[in-house]
């Protein structure tokens, strides 16, 4: 049986008539080494009907059709009105005729094709003054070779020098060996391989093909939610510290903070501390729009474990926001008296050698009390004395296992775990992607935030828009502004040719004050440029950008944001971004630019942002426009990015799996049983990274 699965994972390149082109494309098409399961995934999008017709009254314009026919003239190019016309031969059934037009044709076709020939022919129609024709017939065979013809062809999603036949070709030759592996599902009609088999030949029967995709949507969800249920459960084992303060901390900083708390960080902050409380581990997710105000909750959460003598670690997707947290939690306990008593220390990726070394130490023996860190808290070097509360920012940045990985630093006893998110997610979409984790929700602004105006431009306007940025900054009517460049991505690629070029633009017109700040930058470079941005009086006025200020960075007194191709921009993303400006005193304004190209939806899509700047709703629409795994934002992590399951419209299904997923974790928790063995082979196919393995093994 292993060794059935095993054919699932074996590399194209291993097939015959897989040449190293044909396979970088493939690569270009799927995947990094794409493998057999990966085609499989790759599911044609339409079928070419090539029906026979009989009559060349019937045969659609527009349509395939597969005619026997036999050449009756050859035309030669001649001059059509002032062109070169085609290559014409005319051909005929007792019907009437049709012809055959080459724009291109080689000597052994027109041989082949002599006057008295009978030949079967299969192409799409066309018609041309009057007169059916089919250009460049797909195929030409004598007519006892009829057989050939497919009458019913899938059509792939192609790239770049690879030919519909090839994909069909490869794809025959994968699916002859297909092997049919155990079963996991519980009653399935069709099975995991025969439902491929399905979906890549048959045509005829709608009706299975849906049963055919069901099935396999069915085992998408199930691994998915399996495979958190796994996480989680392992999460519980464990009783989690009993964190309970006397909140001095707690009110110090309150006290010199200069604002007060709105109700919902107050609500929000008592149903964090009760979880602490409880001998149970704390598992609770915190919603809250952009700007409501999530990173103060976050510090006096981390001081309630410090007060107590405990560790926290403070985890965010970027080192700029790193920094900005850091920052403000320094400031924060500056003003409340408490720099002696809580030692913060930042680590990112930066930190190298000696410098590390010393910063892991005072972290493993404790000197250190919160630390506040980008990825580099993952690593395994990186120990803690008592580590009982880890938060995670933007947790949607991070893969499902990261987030729980970092909790699991709590030495012994896995610490509580908070994460935050400003991407508002509908209930049933918080299910799949946190389960029963508890939800805590910020639903109400910071007072005395100001409208931000949100507005489409052409791009045709560019010169319009920099001449008001001009006035606008020599008379002080903004301070600051983001000007946001998408990311073209090209495999692995990060193009950033058009940042590049805007900045140059941007450094013309307006010299010294203009930085920039993009991914591939060295972390010093971006942190040198985000300093003279935030800074009120630094040189820099004009950030120019990728979205890597999409989260979390703070300039209050940036007024005027600019988005540039913002059609290609998910909803969320946009929301995200607009959240950078509007945090200061003043009206703030937000330039959505678009290519002329505009189609009707995505100027839909757009207007969305003009109408409201409430992150639920425009979540919502985000999810009706662009499908769930999208709106779960987690493209970097790659972990809700379903191949062939929409949550939007399998609902269903997905209610069944939970079901499903309940049932087995009663009964065969450890994946044991005979269907349990199965399972484990459904995780497998659905690639989750042998995270299984040690999920099990305990
Ligand atoms: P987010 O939820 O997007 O992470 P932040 O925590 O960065 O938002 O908060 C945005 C800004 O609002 C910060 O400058 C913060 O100091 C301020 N802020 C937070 N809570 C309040 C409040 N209750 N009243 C006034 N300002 C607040
Ligand atoms: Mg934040």
């Amino acid at each position: 049986m292993v060794e059935n699965v095993n054919y699932f994972f074996k590399s194209l390149r291993d097939f015959n008539g897989v040449g190293a082109k044909f396979f970088s494309s493939l690569e270009r098409l799927l995947k990094v080494n794409p493998n057999v399961l990966d085609l499989l995934f790759h599911i044609p999008y339409d079928f070419i009907d090539r029906r026979f017709y009989s009559f060349l009254s019937s045969v659609q314009v527009g349509k395939f059709a597969t005619l026997k026919l036999k050449v009756v003239q050859h035309i030669s190019p001649g001059k059509y009105r002032g062109r070169k016309s085609p290559y014409k031969i005319i051909c005929a059934n007792e019907t009437g005729n049709i012809s055959l037009v080459f724009f291109q044709i080689y000597d052994y076709t027109k041989q082949f094709l002599s006057v008295g020939r009978e030949i079967v022919v299969s192409g799409k129609i066309s018609l041309f003054d009057g007169e059916l024709s089919i250009n460049h017939p797909d195929y030409i065979l004598p007519i006892e070779k009829i057989e050939e013809i497919p009458l019913m062809e899938p059509v792939y999603p192609l790239t770049y020098a690879v030919s519909n036949k090839m994909m069909v070709s490869l794809l025959n030759k994968v699916l002859e060996n297909l092997p049919s592996i155990d079963e996991w599902q519980v009653d399935a009609a069709i099975s995991f391989s025969d439902a491929f088999r399905i979906l890549h030949t048959d045509f005829s029967n709608m009706k299975l093909r849906e049963m055919a995709k069901e099935r396999l949507v069915y085992d998408e969800i199930l691994a998915n939610q399996l495979l958190l249920s796994l996480l989680r459960k392992n999460f519980k084992k464990h009783k989690g510290a009993i964190v309970k303060s006397f909140g001095q901390f707690r009110s110090a900083v309150l006290k010199s903070l200069g604002f007060d708390l709105t109700n919902a960080q107050k609500r929000v902050i008592s149903e964090i501390l009760m979880d602490l409380q409880s001998p149970y581990k704390m598992l609770r997710l915190l919603q809250g729009d952009v700007g409501s105000g999530k990173t103060i909750v976050a510090i006096l959460s981390l001081l309630e474990v410090v007060e107590v003598g405990g560790q926290g670690a403070f985890m965010v997707p970027t080192e700029i926001l790193a920094e900005q947290h850091f920052n403000s939690f320094i400031s924060i306990l500056e003003k409340a008296s408490l720099k002696d008593k809580v030692k913060v220390l930042l680590l990112t990726g930066k930190d190298k050698g000696k410098v590390k070394a010393h910063k892991l130490q005072q972290i493993k023996n404790g000197e250190v009390d919160v630390v506040i860190g980008t990825h580099a808290l993952f690593q395994n070097s990186v120990e803690f004395k008592n580590m009982l509360l880890a938060v995670i920012d933007e947790q949607h940045k991070f893969g499902v296992h990261q987030r729980f990985e970092l909790s699991n630093k709590g030495n012994g006893i896995d610490a509580n775990l908070l994460a935050m998110t400003a991407t508002p997610i509908p209930r049933t979409l918080a299910l799949t992607s946190f389960g029963d984790m508890d939800l805590s929700v910020i639903d109400e602004m910071p007072p005395n935030r100001k409208m931000i105006e949100t507005n489409l431009w052409s791009i045709s306007k560019l010169n319009v828009i920099v001449n008001l940025i001009k006035s606008k900054l020599e008379t002080n009517q903004i301070q600051k502004l983001y000007w946001v460049c998408p990311l073209v991505e090209e495999s692995e690629k990060l193009d950033l040719s058009a940042v590049l070029e805007r900045f140059e633009l941007l450094k013309n017109e307006f010299g010294d004050s203009v930085g920039l700040v993009h991914g591939k930058m060295k972390p010093d470079e971006k942190e040198l440029v985000m300093k003279e941005f935030a800074n009120i009086n630094g040189k820099i006025k004009i950030l120019v950008a990728t979205s890597v200020i999409e989260v979390g960075v703070n300039v209050p007194e940036a007024t005027l944001m600019i988005i540039e191709h913002a059609e290609r921009f998910g909803l969320s993303s946009l929301h995200q971004l607009r959240g950078r400006i509007g945090r200061g005193g003043d009206k703030s304004t937000c330039l959505l630019l678009h290519s002329d190209k505009l189609t009707m939806q995505a100027r839909a899509r757009l207007s969305i942002m003009k109408q409201t700047t409430d992150g639920f709703k425009i979540a919502e629409e985000d999810l009706k426009l662009r499908g769930a795994g999208e709106l779960l934002g987690s493209r970097q992590s790659g972990e809700m990015e379903f191949k062939i399951a929409d949550l939007s419209s399998n609902i269903d299904i997905f209610l069944a799996v939970q079901q499903d997923v309940k049932n087995i974790m009663e009964q065969d928790p450890l994946l044991l049983s005979n269907r349990g063995k199965n399972l484990r082979i459904l995780l497998k196919l659905f690639d989750f990274k042998g995270q299984m393995n040690n999920l099990l093994a305990g």
